[in-house]
Parts: structure tokens; sequence; C-alpha cells
């Protein structure tokens, strides 16, 4: 059914874009991709790549080479301020699920998609230093606006224009003039990656302090890095502060943030020693994009960020940006008008994926750490039972796991999940 013939192109070589181009190609079709920097580098710090986000990457064919650059998620271990442990729950096979979880540097995850899109669909379909101006629908095409690196202004024409041009999209804008402004929520993540000792079980992730005023998250995202026998750990604190630039590659430094943990004493490792011993450190606000009631004007389609904008918390963001190419390439696969099959594409995604970006607006399962804060009043606990029993957490987190699409293996059948370390009531 697939109409090879059917010239798509994909604005933006983010994971969104490239994920798109590899899940078209293995439908048949070959896009090309217009991406605005002139050679793609390996940006930014984390991933949390879930376990849905791992089944996509194994069925574009890439689990092996995903694996080589990556860690395997072991186990997730939830502390209050003074580093006392909450709650515990194991990842991904560890704890049933049929496909890993697994910890990644998002550069080198972005520059696994672009070099298997060259290998694939050959050098030729990776347009670097073209900016996407904007576009005009026509009955059966699209023409896109472009700018070259040397200012040069040209057109091209699709059957399909597919925008994956990430948070601050020049084609959400055009698609949707009137749409709120995104409006900063006060809060700010320090990302940084810092170059230390294996911790934990070597695949365990920490979330650190009471969400808002002091949260951090820590995890390893490449073993033996650079052939240094350390592992290479990403972490990020959040909290709250008055300016806010929506720039991923905005740097930082740890001063501000240290004081929150004072008194965090954790078995794993030193949290301040982390911050101070930074390759780099990135910040980024935490600004809500509102929603999208639909992601297509006639023969455009948003994808990824540009679609649904969401805070980045827990992964979720790149992973369901990698689905989103998945169900559009089947869809335009199996239902030959392409306005249809962008409906088709819209009806299965949007409404289940705005979900999640109004529940990252909140704390997810993160809520038990504001819970215990709430119930001891800020001080250190005796026995965490007392606080927040263990059944309490297991229900919080098996609803936040369902709405994200993968339900807990065995919950329903009263299985148990999460636990406690040995840690537990230090
Ligand atoms: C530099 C950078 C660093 C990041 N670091 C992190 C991180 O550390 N942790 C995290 O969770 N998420 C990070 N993200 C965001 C993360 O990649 C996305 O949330 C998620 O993976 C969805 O990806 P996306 O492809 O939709 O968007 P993005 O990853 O933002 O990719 C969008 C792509 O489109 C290109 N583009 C934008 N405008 C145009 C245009 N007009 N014409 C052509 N091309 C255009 C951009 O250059 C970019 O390559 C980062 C994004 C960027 C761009």
């Amino acid at each position: 059914m697939t109409d090879a013939s059917l010239d798509i192109a994909v604005i933006g070589a983010g994971p969104a874009g490239l994920a798109a181009a590899l899940r078209l190609h293995q439908q048949g079709f070959r896009p090309r991709i217009y991406e605005t920097v002139p050679e793609l580098k390996p940006l930014g710090v984390g991933i949390d790549v879930k376990v849905y986000g791992s089944k996509e990457i194994e069925e574009l064919g890439l689990l092996e080479e995903f694996r080589a650059i990556s860690v395997d998620a072991k186990d997730s271990i939830f502390f209050n301020k003074y580093g006392q442990e909450i709650y515990a729950e194991l990842c991904g096979v560890h704890m049933g699920y049929l496909h890993e979880q697994r910890f990644v540097h998002r550069g080198y995850l972005q520059m696994l998609l672009y070099r298997t899109v060259v290998a694939r669909l050959g050098a030729d379909s990776v347009v670097q230093g073209v900016r996407c101006l904007g576009y005009t629908n026509h009955d059966d095409q699209v023409t896109l606006d472009l700018r070259d690196l040397a200012g040069n202004d040209f057109q091209a024409t699709a059957d399909l224009v597919v925008a994956a041009d990430g948070i601050k999209s020049v084609v959400r804008q055009q698609m949707h003039p009137e749409h709120a402004e995104p409006v900063y929520s006060g809060i700010t993540m320090w990302r940084g990656t810092t170059l230390m000792k294996p911790f934990g079980s070597g695949g365990t992730i920490l979330h650190i302090g009471a969400p808002q005023t002091s949260s951090m998250i820590v995890y390893p995202i490449a073993e033996n890095f650079e052939g240094t026998g350390k592992v290479l750990v990403n972490w990020v604190v959040e909290a709250t502060r008055e300016e806010s630039v929506e720039d991923w590659n905005q740097l930082g430094t740890v001063e501000e943030i240290l004081p929150y943990y004072d008194q965090c004493d954790l078995p794993y490792l030193d949290v301040q020693q982390m911050m101070r011993d930074a390759r780099e450190v990135y910040l980024f606000p935490l600004i809500r994009h509102e929603p999208l009631e639909t992601w297509i004007d006639g023969r455009v389609v948003l994808i990824g960020d540009a679609a649904h904008a969401m805070y980045p918390r827990g992964g979720n963001g790149a992973c369901q940006a990698i689905v989103d190419g998945a169900v559009l390439a089947a869809k335009l696969a199996t239902i030959d008008d392409v306005p249809t099959a962008l409906q088709a594409f819209e009806s299965e995604r949007l409404a289940a994926v705005n979900r999640i970006v109004m529940a990252h607006r909140g704390e997810g399962y993160e809520v038990i750490r504001r819970m215990v804060e709430d119930r001891t009043g800020g001080e250190r606990f005796t026995d965490i039972e007392d606080v927040l029993p263990l059944s309490e957490a297991d229900a919080i987190f098996s609803k936040y796991h369902a709405l994200v699409g993968q339900p807990r293996p065995g919950y329903e059948a009263g299985a148990a999940t999460g636990f406690r370390t040995e840690h537990a009531n230090r």
C-alpha cells in the first residue's frame, strides 16, 4: 500500500525527526531532513529512556548499538533532603518488563540515530545548515521557505511536511499564531555531568530532596567513559530562580544550589562534591507550553517537542517523540490519502500525549518526596513505614507507570512492586 514516491520533508534532526525518518524508511518511504545547525554535535546531558522508548529503539534495529552507548537502569531509590531513604523500585527488565530501561547521553543517542539515517537513507537525506522559515499549503503539496547559512532564501516542495523542529518550532508558531505564549514556572533546572566512581548497583537512579525546593536526580549515562574507567554521571537539580531563558545550551554554575544539600548524607555519594566536580553545567527553565488542540494543518504535521513540549522530567519527552514517528509512518503506510493518514495519527496520539504533558507539570511519582516532607514537617523520620506506608507509595507509582504507557508487570495481580533497601531507616 506504501506510495514510495510520496515526497516527505522532515524539519529538524533531533531525536524526533531522525527516528521518524528511520520509521518512514522502514515503511518504504525516503524522506529528506532539513536541519538548521551546520553540523550536528552530541549536545545535551542525560535522558532516561523508558521501557517503551527502548522498545522503539529495538524496533529500529538499534538495540545493540544503543546498549553500547547507554547504561542499564537497575534500581530507582528515593530520599528526603537528609538522605534518608523513602522508597525503592526496580527498573526495566529487573522489574519484569519485557524491555530495558536505559540511561543515555542525549547527544550520543542523537548521533546514533543520525549515523543510522545516513547509512540507511544516504548522506544526502540530511541537509544541514538549512533553516525552515515557514510553509504554504497547496491542494496536493506544501511549499517550504528555507534559508541557508549564507542567508540565501530558497523554496522546496513536498507532498507532506513533518515538523520536528523542537520547543521553539517556527512551524508550530505559524500553525497556531493565537496560541498562548509559553510561561516560565519559576523553577529552573541545573543540568550537569560529572566523571566519577560508580555508585550503587552501577545502574542506580537517585531521587533526592523535596520537589520544587531542592529536588535532585542522579544517574549514570556512560560506563568507562572515553576509556577513563569512570562513569559519566548525569545530575539535575530543580530549584526556584527569577531569570529564565528557554535555551538548552545556557551555561550555569553550582554556587546557587550547593547550600540545598548541606545536610544531605547519602549512603552512595557526596552530592556537593559531585556538583563541584562537574564537567559542564547548563540551565534550563521549566516552561509551560499549553497543549495544542491539533498538530495538523493541511499536509503539515507536528511531532516531538514541536507538538507536545513537556517539562524535561523522566525521559518522556524524548521517548514520546520517538513513538510519534512510528505511529505516523504506520498510518502513512496503510492509508493512501495523506490528510486522512495524518488525522489517524493525531487521533491515536494527541489526547494521550497531552495527558502526559499535563501530568509532567505535577510531580508525578516524585510526589512521594513532598508527601514525606509535609508529613514530617521537614524533619528527619525514625521509621519511614509510619510516614509513608509501602502500599501507599506502590499505588502512586503504579498509577503513574500506567499513565505513561508502561503498566507495572503483575501489579493488577497484586504482585509486590516497591521495596526498601538495607540503607532504609539509617
Ligand atoms: C541542544 C539540545 C540539547 C538538549 N539537551 C537535553 C537534555 O540534556 N535532556 C533532555 O531531556 N532533553 C534535552 N533536549 C531536548 C530533547 O532532545 C527533546 O526534548 C526530545 O528529545 C524531543 O526531541 P525533538 O527532536 O522533538 O526536539 P529537539 O531535540 O529540540 O530537536 C529539534 C531539532 O530541530 C532543529 N531545528 C529547530 N528549528 C529549526 C528550523 N526552523 N529549521 C530546521 N531545523 C530546526 C534543531 O536544531 C534540533 O536539531 C535538548 C535539545 C537540544 C536542541
